[in-house]
């Protein structure tokens, strides 16, 4: 057996102490008999991983007792409809893009309301964040909508933007867990786990428990209702038990580890030593503006293509796998999560100086 370090974006790279947990539990957690994956969700012993995973995330995000944690499913695509479905009382809403994703959700976003860009960088592939000063937030707006960790263009928000009194509601989906954060200053925050925080399959929402609405647009089927879940503790209906108990062992290890503040500072260190890097390199360059870049998600290029390719194909020889950028921008990504070792990127960095002599510069 040989694991590989794995810079994948999504499905990514999983704690190895997290695995071998997994692993041992698998024919019979503790002494129920059996895996997590055979037991009812309505047992004792499931209730008790459900209950423990929540207080565990409660504990590590400080979310404040008036907002709700759910575990969904469907992923990040059913939540660009939850969104409006759920919060969309005047059917106006504010959306700043900032790529693929916030502009996918905007565009889900209009099959119910009026969708209103205040904000955007298209108009440079997505590589920056825009200026967040003097928002034309509209005043009939139900929500003000962020992408706050760009996955693909590797950007992320350092500052939020001002609302002007609107609920800001936040895809979080690749940064989740990544540091601390305050929760008390968005109405919604949600992820899909499979980027920082567990296997596919599980979405995790924190909503602020007045937008819990029983007046939902007509037509909100009764699984896309955030009050169902909140409602039934996320036991609405048989919830991806596997799934949360997976969650449920990385937040016991972002505990073990010293909690978001400590998790930040390791992944503040791993994005340094690459960007670093990068900005002394006579062939490789980042191509995230520079005051804007995210610690989760680095795509960097040669300028050649070809370059590129061969950069990628030799370093998937070495065990250092998907580096691949996105299919709609090319050149290369480097995802950072937390649980990518520093002792990964030291082997990235390494390779791609020994790579850079090699061909010529
Ligand atoms: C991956 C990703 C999504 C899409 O998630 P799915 O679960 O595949 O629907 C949405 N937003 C962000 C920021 C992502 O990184």
């Amino acid at each position: 057996m040989s694991r590989v370090y794995n810079f994948s974006a999504g499905p990514a790279v999983l704690p190895e102490e997290v695995l071998k947990r997994a692993a041992a539990d698998m024919l019979e957690y503790g002494d129920s008999g059996m895996s997590v994956m055979e037991m009812s969700h309505r047992s004792k012993v499931f209730e008790d991983i459900l209950d423990t995973a929540e207080a565990d995330l409660r504990e590590l995000m400080g979310i404040p007792a008036n907002y709700k944690v759910l575990f969904l499913q469907g992923g990040g695509h059913t939540q660009f409809a939850m969104v409006p479905m759920n919060l969309m009382k005047n059917r106006v809403a504010d959306y700043i893009v900032t790529g693929q994703w916030a502009k996918k959700a905007a565009k889900e976003a209009e099959m119910y309301g009026e969708v209103r860009v205040i904000a955007s960088s298209a108009d440079k592939t997505f590589t920056y964040i825009p200026d967040l000063k003097n928002l034309p937030v509209s005043p009939d707006a139900d929500y003000v909508y962020i992408c706050q960790n760009n996955t693909i263009y590797g950007t992320a928000y350092h500052a939020l933007p001002d609302t002007q009194g609107k609920d800001l509601v936040a895809d979080i989906s690749s940064m989740f867990l990544s540091g601390p954060m305050d929760v008390t200053k968005y109405g919604l925050l949600w992820g899909g786990a499979q980027k920082n925080v567990g296997p596919a399959g599980v979405t995790i929402a924190i909503i602020r428990e007045d937008l819990i609405r029983e007046d939902v647009l007509p037509g909100t089927p009764t699984m896309l209702r955030y009050k169902t879940h909140a409602d039934a503790k996320s036991l609405y209906n048989t919830p991806p038990c596997w799934n949360i108990y997976v969650c449920g062992l990385v937040f016991q290890w972002l505990k073990d580890l010293g909690g978001l503040g400590a998790m930040a500072k390791k992944n503040e260190e791993k994005a340094a030593l690459l960007y670093d890097f990068l900005d002394n390199s006579k062939l490789f360059r980042g191509t995230a503006r520079k005051e804007d870049r995210s610690l989760m998600n680095v795509p960097f290029v040669t300028g050649d293509e070809a370059l590129d390719k061969k950069f990628v194909a030799e370093a998937t020889a070495a065990g250092l796998v998907n580096l691949k950028g996105h299919r709609t921008v090319g050149g290369m990504r480097a995802s950072l999560y937390n649980a990518m070792p520093l002792a990964g990127v030291q082997a990235l960095v390494n390779f791609m100086e020994k790579f850079e002599k090699e061909n010529g510069r």
